[in-house]
């Protein structure tokens, strides 16, 4: 067992918080109850994420993508509201961590991706005053794009959207998990032959294009899932309760 308070301050340091500004609170954003025995994890909030934990009988739940995001309604009215309600019912305690989950160099997103691609990291690059946001890295044995998204395709489970026009075959290549697609120009500035993120957005194909690399959207959920795996994997270690990630699937 823990007590809240222990974890979010395990958490908060251990993913260097403080350290990173962000679009959204990370740490603890719904009080629950004082003692967790079990917690789940999931890339995102939503309703379904919130009755497969209660059936789970989680104390806590870890998402990547929380509430109270820069710029949204503050009111918490609609659908924020429904969800805040389902949560506070049941005493769930929700922490969410965003940019931190995504740059950590253990747990994050993108070392997971890392792993997944089989890639010798070379470089972790601070876009925007954020450390590790875009990192790089070289596969032992170069790869045609469309091995390179066969692998994507085996990893993740899902089929990546392909643009660009770059030579093969591929050595270098740059990733940035989730919705970080508009990093190419930085990834391309820092030689990468291809480009790994989540979503593609309309000027991306032409930018891949011009420049002369390919670009992977691999999918926003697909390429943020393992983040809190690992994290919530490591908990359980280190504080002896039980955890389970809970797959809500998401083709974006
Ligand atoms: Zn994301």
């Amino acid at each position: 067992m823990v007590h809240r308070e222990e974890l979010a301050a395990y958490l908060n340091e251990t993913l260097d918080v403080h350290s990173i500004t962000d679009y959204a609170p990370n740490g603890l954003q719904v009080e629950g109850r004082d003692e967790i025995r079990r917690l789940v994890t999931g890339v995102s909030v939503s309703q379904a994420l919130f009755e497969r934990a209660v059936q789970a009988e989680a104390d806590a739940i870890l998402v990547h993508h929380g509430f109270f995001w820069k710029g949204e309604e503050s009111r918490i009215v609609g659908l924020k509201a429904q969800r805040l309600r389902r949560l506070l019912s049941v005493d769930l305690n929700l922490f969410a961590y965003h940019l931190p989950l995504d740059v950590h160099p253990e747990f994050g997103n993108n070392a997971g991706l890392a792993e997944l691609l089989e890639c010798t990291v070379e470089q972790r690059v601070t876009v925007r005053g954020i450390p590790g946001l875009l990192w790089l890295g070289r596969v032992a044995t170069p790869v045609t794009a469309a091995a390179l998204a066969e692998r994507l395709a085996h990893t993740l489970g899902q089929q990546p959207v392909r643009v660009g026009a770059g030579t093969e075959p591929i050595r270098r290549i740059a990733w940035c998990s989730g919705g970080g697609e508009r990093l190419i120009e930085e990834a391309i500035a820092h030689g990468a032959e291809a480009f790994i993120s989540g979503e593609l957005s309309e000027p991306i194909t032409h930018i891949a294009r011009e420049a002369g690399v390919h670009f992977f959207a691999a999918g926003h959920h697909a390429t943020e899932r393992c983040g809190v795996q690992r994290l919530g994997e490591h908990i359980a270690a280190t504080f002896g309760i039980a955890h389970e990630y809970i797959e809500i699937p998401n083709p974006a």
